[in-house]
């Protein structure tokens, strides 16, 4: 099929996209309108913890598709039941509210969050409200949860903001005890921040932050909706720093691609009453069943430790790449890592990788002088060395270009 025979122009223009429809994705690939395939470093953006349309996946939507779509979230299900108790069972926290969306989980954490301060309000007898949150930091697109983001220029985008959310520097301690006054409530990050261009929290930072945020009687929430569900190595980033955080939020590859995320909380937070939160969708046993599916091979033995084994990969082969083409090296944990490139060429690079024939390649450049990777946790090392050396091509064209 003609690209120009879809008729686009009925989507609403939120993005610039290329003159390509997507028709189907099996593991690490991905096939256009005209057959052509693509190897995918983006899977949706970090989403596709198990790459495109896993077996399992399809298995879960077809058995609970056959059973319970939605007896509504006024009664219990199976499914949101077994996924909540497999979620607490490996981690540090008690209760589970289940949502469609990250950012629709991070309101959920900044709503217990405001409740918790209303139960706990300052020496004056008033609810305690603000959460700190961090420059570059993402948390989402809906007004609260853009309001707690670090991005430069959202604070004036949709003014007014929803108030609140002083903002403090990652990694720097002291820029987070300046912020800390009567109505402080909580502190909220992602331990890896992934759209401000893959910059991690350092374990010392983690830990001082929790020991912070005790010492106030202050809320430590993690944003982990692109950096939990294994992607960093770790089922969850936190453990990363072996700390306890009191809320911690999951999106992105908990669904493995189809939309659910969570909000998880420890037991003495978990405050919510009757009325205070829920949604038509929410917990629905179609989406829980698949979350069951994708957290079920996370945690089969092995799975893990080859998450590891291919960061590793994935990591050393990325700077071999540096140096051959003098770039600045990587950063990242785990499968979601990035590559320094010491020049605005990013979106140049995303460009000719994915116009390349006779197979494209899809990257992502959250920054212009940066690539970000985020392959489906079981990626093989053949599709780590084709990438590899489909962006030694590329970058050896730009090379010859400038010179
Ligand atoms: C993607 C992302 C979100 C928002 O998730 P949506 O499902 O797009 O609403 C929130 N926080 C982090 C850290 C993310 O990466």
């Amino acid at each position: 099929m003609e690209f120009n025979q879809f008729a686009t122009n009925d989507l609403m223009y939120i993005t610039n996209r290329p003159p390509l429809v997507f028709t189907e994705g099996d593991g690490m690939w991905m096939t256009d309108h005209t057959g052509k395939r693509y190897l995918d470093y983006l899977q949706g953006w970090a989403v596709n913890a198990l790459g495109h349309s896993p077996q399992c996946i399809q298995d879960a939507l077809v058995a609970q598709s056959k059973k319970l779509l939605n007896p509504s979230p006024a009664f219990f299900n199976a499914p949101s039941i077994e996924l909540a108790s497999l979620l607490t069972a490996n981690s540090c926290f008690d209760r589970v509210f289940f949502a469609n969306s990250g950012a629709e989980a991070n309101e959920g954490a900044i709503k217990l969050a405001r409740k918790w301060g209303k139960k706990n309000p300052n020496k004056a007898g008033q609810n305690r409200f603000e959460i700190i949150t961090f420059d570059h930091s993402f948390h989402g697109r809906t007004l609260a949860t853009m309001s707690a983001s670090g991005k430069p220029g959202w604070d004036t985008m949709f003014a007014p903001q929803v108030p609140g959310f002083p903002k403090a520097d990652l990694n720097d301690l002291a820029s987070v005890e300046r912020l800390i006054n009567e109505n402080t409530v909580a502190v909220m990050l992602e331990p890896v921040q992934g759209e401000g261009g893959v910059l991690p929290a350092t374990r010392e930072f983690m830990r001082d932050l929790r020991a912070l945020t005790k010492k106030h009687n202050l809320l430590l929430i993690v944003d982990e909706v692109q950096s939990g569900m294994g992607r960093t190595g770790e089922l969850f980033a936190y453990q990363l720093a072996d700390i306890t955080p009191d809320i911690m939020t999951l999106g992105k590859g908990i669904g493995g691609g189809v939309p659910l995320a969570a909000l998880l909380a420890r037991e003495e937070v978990s405050c919510f009453e009757p009325g205070d939160q829920g949604g038509t969708y929410n917990g629905n046993p179609l989406m829980t069943a698949v979350g069951t599916a994708v957290l079920k091979t996370l945690l089969a033995p092995g799975f893990m430790q080859a998450v590891n084994d291919k960061s590793a990969y994935l990591s050393a082969e990325l700077v071999k790449l540096s140096e051959k083409h003098g770039l600045e090296g990587e950063r990242g944990e785990g499968l979601l890592r990035a590559l320094k490139l010491g020049k605005d060429i990013g979106p140049q690079i995303v460009d000719i990788a994915r116009e390349m024939q006779p197979v494209g390649l899809l990257l992502n450049s959250p920054r212009p002088n940066l690539l970000r990777f985020m392959p489906a946790l079981n990626v093989t090392t053949d599709e780590i060395d084709q990438m590899i050396s489909m962006l030694s091509s590329v970058l050896d064209q730009i090379d010859a270009a400038g010179k």
